[in-house]
C-alpha cells in the first residue's frame, strides 16, 4: 500500500468506526468542474485481490487522483463507505464472504450512500450478471483487466457527472455558498463528531439587518446582487478567522441558508471565547460600504451563538436556539452577536478585551444616558427623572447596566463612568431647564465603589459648577450596602454632600439587611421600595400590601418621602395611592426613554 495516500487495506470493524469520519461534502467544494475537483475525489477501492488494487491504485495516481482508499476484505468495505463518505466506489462484484451485490443494496438502501456512484468492476461477459448490477443501482462498468484508459476515462465521466449533481442539491445558486441541506448534513455530521470526541463547536445563525428595506427600496435585482457581495464578504471573514486564528483549518464553513440568512459552522474550537472572535470578525466584515449598481449602502448583520454540547446536541434543538439568539441580537438594535445562554453572554463580557473596551466606551461616546421619569402620586406629574445609563457596544448592541456596571466596579472603571453619568445628567438638565422646560430633580444612581473613590465629593462640586446646575436639583441614589461598609465615613460624606444641597435617596430599600431604625443614622430624603415589593402588590397581595404599609408609615415618620419603582400597573397605582405612597416610577408611566424622547414627554406634559 502506498504511504502517501490515505489507504486502509485491513484492520477490523472496530478499527473502522475508530476512524475519523470523513465531512460529508460532495464534490463542490472548490467550485466548477475543472480536472483540479475532479483528481480531489475520494475514491474508494474495493476488490478480493489485492493485485488488482496495486494496478488500479497505479493507473488512477498516474492520472493525478491523490485520495485514493482502498481494501482486499470485502466485509471492510460497509464501515469504511460509512467512514469515509467517497465519492465513488470501484467495487468488485464476485468477492468472498460479502460479494459486490450485497454492498450495492446496502449502499442504495441508505439515505447516505444512495447517490454515491458506483463503477462495478467485473471480469464476467454474463449479461444477466450487468443486469442484476444494473436493476440494484450500479452506475457504470469496467472490464477485468482493467485497461488504464478506460479506467481513467470512465471514472472522470461519472464524476463529471457527479460535480454537476453535488453542485445543483449543496450550492446555492446565487451566491455558490453551501445551501441548507449542506449545512444540514455537516452540523449532523459535526455533532456526531462532537459526541464522540467530547468536542465543543458553535453555530451561528447570521441575518442581516433590515434586508427587507433593500428589497422593498430598491428592486430583488439589487437585493440579490446585495447579498451576493455579502456572501463573498462572510467568506473572507471566515477564511481570516480560518488562516489567522487558533481555530483549525476546515472547521469553519459558511452557508447561505435562507433569503438573507447565513450560518456558520464551527465544528471545533478549542474555546467557547473562538466564537467570539469569530463573530466579530464577521461583523467587522460586512462594515465597509457596499457598491451595488450605482448604490452606496450601508450593511450590518445580527448574529446568534449555539454553542455545543452546551445548548444542545440535536440539529434542529441548536437550529432554533441559534436563531433565538439572533433575534435577541437584532431587538438590541442589531449589528451586534450574542450568545444563546445567558451565562456564556455575562462571562463573554468579563473576557476578551470587553473590560478594554469599556475603557474606551467614554472617549468613544458610547455610553448614553436614558431617563425615566418621577411621577406624583397624587397629581400624576412629573417631579423628576431618574437617570440609567447604557452601553451602546459596536458590535454588542445595547448593554444594560446589570451586565456591565458590575464589571466596571470591579476594574474601578466606575469611578470615571460614574463621573461621566453625572455630569451628562447636569448638562443634560441644564438644557432642558433653559428650554422652559419643567423637571424639577434628576437621579443618578451612585455605586458603592465610586463613593468611597477618592476626590468624589470634588468631582462633583466642580461638576455642578460647571454645568450651571443647582445642588438642590440632584439626588444619589445609593444603595444599602454602601452605606454598611463603611458606615462612619460615609455618614460624613453624605452630610457634606447634604451641606452642598444635594438630595440623598435610599435605593432598593428592603432588598438588603438595614432595618428601618438604622435608616435613622444617614442623613435621608427619600426612600425607594424595591421594585420585588411592588409585585406582590397585585394577585391576592395581603403580604405585600402589610409591607408596603409599614414601609411607608415608618419611612414618613422619619421625614422621608416614598418613590414605589416598578410600578406597572393601575391596581398598583390605586394601592400606592391610598397607601400615601408619595412617588411612583415605573412601566405604568413610561419606560426609560432617550434625552430626545424624554423631552418630548416632558413638553407635552
Ligand atoms: P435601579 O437603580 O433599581 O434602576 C431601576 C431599574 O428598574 C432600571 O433598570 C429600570 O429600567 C427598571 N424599571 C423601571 N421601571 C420598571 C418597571 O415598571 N418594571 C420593571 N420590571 N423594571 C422597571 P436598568 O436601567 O436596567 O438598570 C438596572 C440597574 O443598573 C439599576 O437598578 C442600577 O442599580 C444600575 N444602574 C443603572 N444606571 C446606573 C448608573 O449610571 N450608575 C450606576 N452605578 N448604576 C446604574
Ligand atoms: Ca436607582
Ligand atoms: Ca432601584
Amino acid at each position: 500500500m502506498n504511504n502517501n495516500t490515505v489507504g486502509v487495506a485491513t484492520g477490523t470493524n472496530a478499527q473502522a468506526e475508530e476512524r475519523t469520519l470523513a465531512v460529508p461534502r460532495g464534490l463542490v467544494f472548490d467550485g466548477g468542474d475543472s480536472t483540479d475537483t475532479l483528481r480531489k475525489a475520494r475514491i474508494l477501492m474495493v476488490d478480493d485481490e489485492p493485485i488488482t488494487l496495486e494496478v488500479m491504485r497505479d493507473f488512477l495516481e498516474e492520472a493525478g487522483y491523490a485520495n485514493l482508499y482502498d481494501t482486499s476484505e470485502p466485509e471492510q468495505a460497509m464501515p469504511l463507505i460509512a467512514a469515509e463518505a467517497p465519492d465513488l466506489v470501484l467495487l468488485d462484484l464476485m468477492m468472498p464472504v460479502v460479494n459486490g451485490f450485497d454492498i450495492l443494496s446496502w449502499m442504495r438502501a441508505d439515505e447516505r450512500h444512495r447517490h454515491i456512484p458506483v463503477i462495478v468492476l467485473t471480469s464476467s461477459t454474463n449479461a444477466a450478471t450487468k443486469l442484476k448490477a444494473l436493476e440494484l443501482g450500479a452506475t457504470d462498468f469496467l472490464a477485468k483487466p482493467v485497461d488504464a484508459s478506460e479506467l481513467a476515462l470512465r471514472i472522470r465521466n461519472t464524476l463529471a457527472a457527479k460535480v454537476h449533481l453535488d453542485r445543483l442539491a449543496y450550492i446555492d445558486s446565487l451566491t455558490g455558498l453551501p445551501n441548507r441541506r449542506m449545512f444540514q448534513d455537516h452540523l449532523d455530521w459535526a455533532l456526531s463528531q462532537a459526541q464522540r470526541h467530547e468536542r465543543v463547536g458553535a453555530l451561528m445563525h447570521i441575518n442581516v439587518d433590515h434586508f427587507k428595506k433593500v428589497n422593498e427600496a430598491l428592486g430583488p435585482a439589487v437585493a440579490d446582487a446585495l447579498l451576493q457581495q455579502i456572501g463573498q464578504r462572510l467568506e473572507y471573514g471566515v477564511r481570516d478567522c480560518d488562516s489567522v486564528g487558533r481555530i483549525g483549518r476546515n472547521s469553519l464553513q459558511l452557508s447561505r441558508v435562507g433569503g438573507d440568512e447565513f450560518a456558520v459552522l464551527l465544528s471545533e474550537m478549542a474555546r467557547v471565547d473562538d466564537a467570539i472572535g469569530v463573530a466579530r470578525r464577521l461583523l467587522e466584515s460586512v462594515r465597509a460600504p457596499f457598491q451595488v449598481a450605482g448604490h452606496e449602502l450601508f450593511v450590518s448583520c445580527s448574529i446568534g451563538v449555539a454553542v455545543f454540547p452546551g445548548d444542545g446536541m440535536e440539529r434542529n434543538a441548536l437550529l432554533q436556539n441559534a436563531g433565538v439568539a439572533m433575534h435577541s441580537a437584532r431587538q438590541q438594535g442589531g449589528n451586534a452577536w450574542r450568545f444563546y445562554s445567558s451565562d456564556l453572554n455575562q462571562r463573554s463580557l468579563q473576557s476578551l478585551g470587553l473590560q478594554s473596551d469599556l475603557h474606551k466606551a467614554i472617549e468613544r461616546g458610547e455610553l448614553r444616558l436614558y431617563f425615566q421619569p418621577k411621577v406624583c402620586t397624587a397629581t400624576g406629574g412629573i417631579v423628576g427623572a431618574e437617570a440609567l445609563i447604557r452601553w451602546q457596544h459596536p458590535e454588542r448592541g445595547f448593554i444594560r447596566p446589570d451586565d456591565f456596571i458590575p464589571l466596571a466596579e470591579e476594574n474601578g472603571l466606575i469611578v470615571p463612568i460614574g463621573a461621566w453619568v453625572i455630569a451628562e445628567a447636569c448638562r443634560r438638565l441644564r438644557a432642558w431647564h433653559k428650554q422652559g422646560l419643567s423637571l424639577p430633580r434628576i437621579s443618578v444612581n451612585v455605586s458603592g465603589r465610586q463613593f468611597g473613590a477618592p476626590g468624589f465629593y470634588d468631582s462633583v462640586r466642580a461638576t455642578l459648577e460647571v454645568s450651571g446646575v443647582d445642588a438642590r436639583c440632584l439626588t444619589f441614589e445609593v444603595t444599602e450596602s454602601i452605606l454598611m461598609e463603611n458606615a462612619d465615613e460615609s455618614i460624613a460624606l453624605l452630610k457634606r454632600f447634604k451641606a452642598m444641597g444635594l438630595k440623598l435617596s435610599m435605593d432598593d430599600f428592603g432588598t438588603g439587611y438595614s432595618s428601618l431604625s438604622y435608616l435613622r443614622r444617614f442623613p435621608l430624603d427619600e426612600l425607594k421600595i424595591d421594585r420585588s415589593f411592588l409585585a406582590e402588590l397585585d394577585d391576592d397581595g395581603t403580604e405585600g400590601k402589610a409591607l408596603i404599609t409599614a414601609i411607608i408609615v415608618l419611612g414618613h415618620s422619619l421625614g422621608l418621602s416614598i418613590v414605589a419603582e416598578g410600578v406597572e400597573t393601575e391596581t398598583q397605582l390605586a394601592l400606592l395611592r391610598e397607601l400615601g405612597c408619595d412617588e411612583c416610577q415605573g412601566f405604568l408611566f413610561s419606560r426609560p426613554v432617550a434625552a430626545e424622547e424624554f423631552e418630548r414627554l416632558l413638553a407635552a406634559h
